[in-house]
């Protein structure tokens, strides 16, 4: 894959507000968010989308859920927070840099938009 302006952060290369890092992920705070906590967590691996993932990528995979899980909790929203991975431009994909996206602090409608 090309590599992203999602590699200049984890290179730190430019600024983000980092809210938590670790070997294997990054999470920081999304540049236009769409609710009062919107967190992005990537993996430091680059893969491009969900749909390139191989199985090499099972634990990674997971460990971002996981990690997920722990920065709501950390961030105060655990009972009620939405993740969101887009895959693809129709999806509405723009980095094609897999992340996940941790919203909370507002009500969130079903079905999603
Ligand atoms: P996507 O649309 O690919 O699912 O989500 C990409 C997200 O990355 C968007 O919510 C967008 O606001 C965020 N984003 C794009 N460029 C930057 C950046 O340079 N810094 C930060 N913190 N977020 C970014």
């Amino acid at each position: 894959m090309s590599e992203t302006i999602f590699s200049k952060i984890i290179r730190k290369e430019i600024p983000a507000e980092i809210v938590y890092e670790d070997d294997q992920c990054l999470a920081f705070k999304d540049v236009n968010p769409q609710a009062p906590i919107h967190v992005l967590i990537i993996p430091k691996k680059e893969i491009a989308k969900v749909a390139d993932a191989s199985s090499d990528d099972q634990n990674i995979l997971g460990y971002l859920l996981l990690k997920a899980g722990e920065i709501a909790q950390d961030l105060g929203v655990k009972d009620a927070f939405r993740l969101v991975i887009n895959n693809g431009e129709n999806a509405g994909q723009t980095v094609f840099h897999l992340h996940v996206h941790l919203l909370a602090g507002r009500s969130f409608n079903w079905p999603p938009g």
